[in-house]
């Protein structure tokens, strides 16, 4: 049997609150290095991040769940497990669980993050944009 080390080792998973609304928990998978941070959070549902942005951009690939992502001045799109995400440099944005469903997703976060103003519950309960 053969085990490959999957998250990094010596690195607790951390709630996440100051940023988040709803129970948000982050498995760190990749310290910080050279301004790459590689995290699985999981939401539960209703859970969201703040809007905000990335200096370099952002990947996320969602591995379970369903979810939802939304640009500024855009409706909120649904997410599927396998869905790949590239959030552009200084994109404002946010992310989070669907309503009524869980969503974990892997997040490859390039420079630093930005954080701005709590999603208002009218933006996330917003008519999806499929
Ligand atoms: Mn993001």
């Amino acid at each position: 049997m053969i085990i490959l080390p999957g998250r990094s080792s010596g690195l607790p998973t951390e709630q996440r609150t100051s940023t988040f609304t709803g129970t948000v928990w982050a498995d760190p998978v990749l310290p910080t290095t050279d301004g790459v941070t590689i995290n699985t959070v999981t939401f539960t549902p209703g859970a969201r991040t703040y809007w905000h942005h990335h200096e370099k951009g952002q990947i996320l690939h969602v591995l379970a769940g369903s979810g939802l992502i939304c640009t500024e001045g855009k409706r909120p799109r649904t997410l599927r497990p396998g869905d790949v995400v590239w959030v552009p440099p200084l994109e404002r944005h946010w992310h989070g669980a669907g309503p009524d469903s869980f969503m974990i997703h892997l997040a490859v976060s390039l420079g630093v993050t930005n954080w701005h103003d709590e999603v208002a519950e009218s933006d996330y309960t917003a008519t999806t944009d499929e």
